[in-house]
């Protein structure tokens, strides 16, 4: 499954996308199509990992050559973005997706990982079977088969994105627990949006005109 015609009008899709959506589509268009970025405690030190990646590309241990902040695309399926880690056995890539914040359940960011694996296979012809994400906080990595249903789960969501950033509206707030670290709840305002009743006060105090004497 894939996409062949995306080019025709629509944007790539960005690989961290597959993360957001899959754990809040709200998340994902807010960040995504709306431009909207606030900063929390994990976003402010996830930067910082991403930036101490940066100070060595690419290095060799052993037999193993590792290369860091790789950018990846895939044409196939209209994917772009960039892999933490790369490392290549025997010239067979193994993705590493770094996580900073509180290990999600729900492994959402298996699919980013798994779009990470759809495009190495893309530029490298290699067949991309295992991957890894690492979580930097516990220094805990955990191994992920890119099987079939992974596979299938991320193309499903793939196509959801692309639909996502050609709808007007944005998808309702999740309005759960999910957003205690979400770092974008200021602006998204889950809890007001969601509840329809403080929605339609909100709306209407915006619209009473105060008698001025
Ligand atoms: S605050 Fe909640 S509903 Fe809003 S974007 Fe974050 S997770 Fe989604």
């Amino acid at each position: 499954m894939g996409n062949e015609n995306w080019y025709d009008t629509d944007e790539p899709v960005m690989l961290s996308s597959l993360e957001h959506y899959d754990y809040c589509p709200r998340q994902c268009a807010l960040i995504h199509r709306e431009q909207t970025f606030d900063e929390n405690i994990y976003t402010l030190r996830g930067r910082e990992l991403h930036e101490s990646l940066q100070e060595e590309p690419v290095e060799m241990v052993g037999d193993v050559r590792i290369e860091r902040e790789l950018p990846l695309w895939s044409e196939h399926l209209g994917l772009i973005g960039r892999a933490d880690v790369v490392e290549f056995h025997d010239g067979v890539p193994f993705p590493i997706e770094y996580k900073y914040g509180p290990v999600r359940s729900g492994k959402h960011a298996d699919l980013q990982l798994c779009g990470q694996a759809l495009c190495l296979e893309e530029m490298s012809g290699r067949a991309v079977s295992r991957g890894a994400i690492y979580h930097f906080s516990s220094r805990r990595r955990r191994e992920v088969n890119i099987n079939t249903s992974l596979r299938q789960r991320t193309l499903a969501v793939i196509e959801a994105v692309r639909k996502l950033m050609n709808e007007p509206e944005l998808p309702t707030p999740v309005n759960d627990r999910r957003c205690r670290n979400c770092s974008l709840s200021d602006s998204c305002l889950p809890a007001a949006i969601a509840n329809t009743r403080k929605l339609a006060l909100l709306q209407h105090a915006l619209f009473v005109v105060d008698n001025v004497t």
